[in-house]
């Protein structure tokens, strides 16, 4: 049964994009929460910055678990209908990457989804309840789109059939949008016939002649979704038609989301939507956003080979509030994977501490981390708290270690199991072997021997684990 006694409402509060203020969270229905994450679109591999996003996510679920919330949390996963331009024009990043590579779509989303779950799984985020693909929901999609137009939202124009924003007055609400400022730019990417810059696509035509990769009959004839449909398709369908919380960068609050609320509140007819938008910022590296268009990427697996312990990231990410920019490099990982292994050697010391805690001592910590936490997920200052609950001797270990295993339930550092260098390890000739030649060659800079060794180790189902006494492995 879940613990409702044990939820204190009121104390709460999320910083919610709509309305731009700290308001107090109170769930749609008592005791339970759904969350909808915009996920990756599966074209290529993550990188950390679309990690953070994740992590945000997972910050707050955990949160709310602690709070003994009942979470619903969907992801989705973006497998057709991303257009290289926001502007609704250009080719679907799935197709491109696809006839790129002279693989079907279906392979490189199945491959690009699997590495994402991976990432996912090794900075300890907790699985979402729903993981639903784009292409799995065409008819979903669909039937939005039928409501839509029998609700006189639509035009149709030669490329597609287009949604009307001038019928939606709440259009520019959640984005603080200029809109008139829009129809003034002029933008030279424009699709011909678009009635309003900002008008976007619900369902796109395949051109004749042209045997897209990706296409399926509809009542407008073949073609595709347009990218924002899923996510309002989608979360209703695993959500309900009014939910609480939808989470993403926030680079997707002027286009995507945006665009998700018009057709939602157009075609479910309820305001709001969703009544907590909460978006993560940017992740910087080389002084500007992280992202695959400037090239500026480092992923995880990049870390991984640099020696890190994926956690090492999770810890990065916990030391800055998710809406600050958060600055990437060297100089701030290696500390931040210094704190980390810190914090796990103290865990390893204290998993072996007998004593009980005394609860009565305990309780101003546990209520200056909750405090921190309520304040907006407020991570760096719970992260603070925890440095005070291990430093000095105002705390018994006993009360150390109940707090620091508590805590670590919402952080998800795995401070409980982390492997402490005294750790026992399988010994296997030839394995260690390769492990010796991979470090080798990562001395050498031969990244690509290195990474070969890791994936074909990875392929037995063993994987890398770099401890402070340096590279380990376990079976999965
Ligand atoms: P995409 O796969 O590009 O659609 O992005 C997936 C998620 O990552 C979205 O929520 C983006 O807003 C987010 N994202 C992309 N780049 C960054 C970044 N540099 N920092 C933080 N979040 C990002
Ligand atoms: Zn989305």
């Amino acid at each position: 049964m879940r613990a409702v006694e044990r939820i204190r409402l009121g104390d709460i509060r999320f910083y919610n994009t709509r309305t731009r203020s700290k308001e107090g969270f109170e769930p749609i229905r008592a005791g339970e929460v759904g969350i909808y994450t915009c996920g990756p679109t599966v074209y290529g591999p993550s990188h950390i910055g679309n990690l953070r996003s994740q992590l945000m996510a997972d910050l707050l679920k955990r949160f709310l678990l602690s709070e003994g919330f009942d979470v619903t949390h969907v992801i989705n996963i973006t497998d057709v209908g991303h257009l290289v331009s926001d502007a609704d024009d250009g080719d679907d990043k799935m197709e491109l990457a696809a006839r790129k590579a002279g693989e079907t779509a279906e392979a490189i989303a199945e491959r690009y989804t699997e590495l994402w779950r991976q990432d996912r799984a090794q900075v300890n985020c907790l699985g979402p309840e729903q993981n639903p693909r784009a292409t799995d929901h065409i008819a979903e999609q669909i039937e939005l789109g039928q409501r839509l137009e029998a609700g006189g939202f639509l035009y149709r124009i030669g490329d597609g059939l287009y949604f009307d924003i001038t019928r939606f007055p709440r259009y520019a609400e959640l984005a603080g949008l200029d809109l008139e400022g829009q129809r003034g730019a002029g933008r030279i990417d424009e699709v011909a016939g678009k009635r309003h810059p900002a008008d976007f696509a619900i369902w796109k035509f395949a051109e004749e002649g042209v045997q897209r990769l990706q296409e399926w009959d509809s009542p407008w004839g073949r073609g595709f979704p347009g990218w924002h449909l899923e996510c309002s398709a989608m979360s209703s369908r695993y959500l309900g038609e009014h939910f609480d919380i939808h989470t993403g960068g926030i680079d997707l609050a002027t286009v995507h989301h945006t665009n998700e609320v018009a057709q939602s509140e157009c075609a479910f007819g309820s305001h709001p939507w969703v009544n907590f938008w909460m978006h993560n910022e940017f992740l910087d590296f080389g002084g500007e956003k992280m992202s695959k268009s400037v090239g500026n990427v480092a992923t995880l697996s990049d870390l991984v080979d640099q020696g890190y312990d994926p956690l090492a990231f999770r810890y990065f990410f916990l030391q800055a509030h998710y809406r600050q920019q958060q600055t990437y490099n060297a100089e701030a990982m290696e500390a931040a994977a210094r704190g980390y292994r810190r914090l796990v050697s103290t865990a390893a010391r204290l998993r072996d501490v007998q004593t009980h805690g005394n609860p009565e001592a305990q309780a101003p910590y546990r209520a200056q981390f909750r405090s921190a936490l309520c304040d907006d997920l407020n991570a760096p200052r719970a992260l603070a708290v925890v440095w005070e609950v291990l430093r000095g001797d105002q705390l018994s270990e006993g009360d150390q270690r109940d707090l620091l295993w508590e805590f670590d339930r919402v952080l998800g550092l795995n401070l409980k199991e982390a492997e402490s260098p005294e750790e026992e390890w399988e010994v296997d000739p030839r394995i260690d072997g390769l492990l010796r030649d991979r470090e080798a060659a990562r001395e050498a800079r031969d990244f690509a021997t290195a990474d070969q060794i890791r994936d074909t180790l990875s392929e037995e189902g063993i994987v890398i684990v770099d401890t402070p006494a340096g590279p380990r492995w376990k079976r999965t």
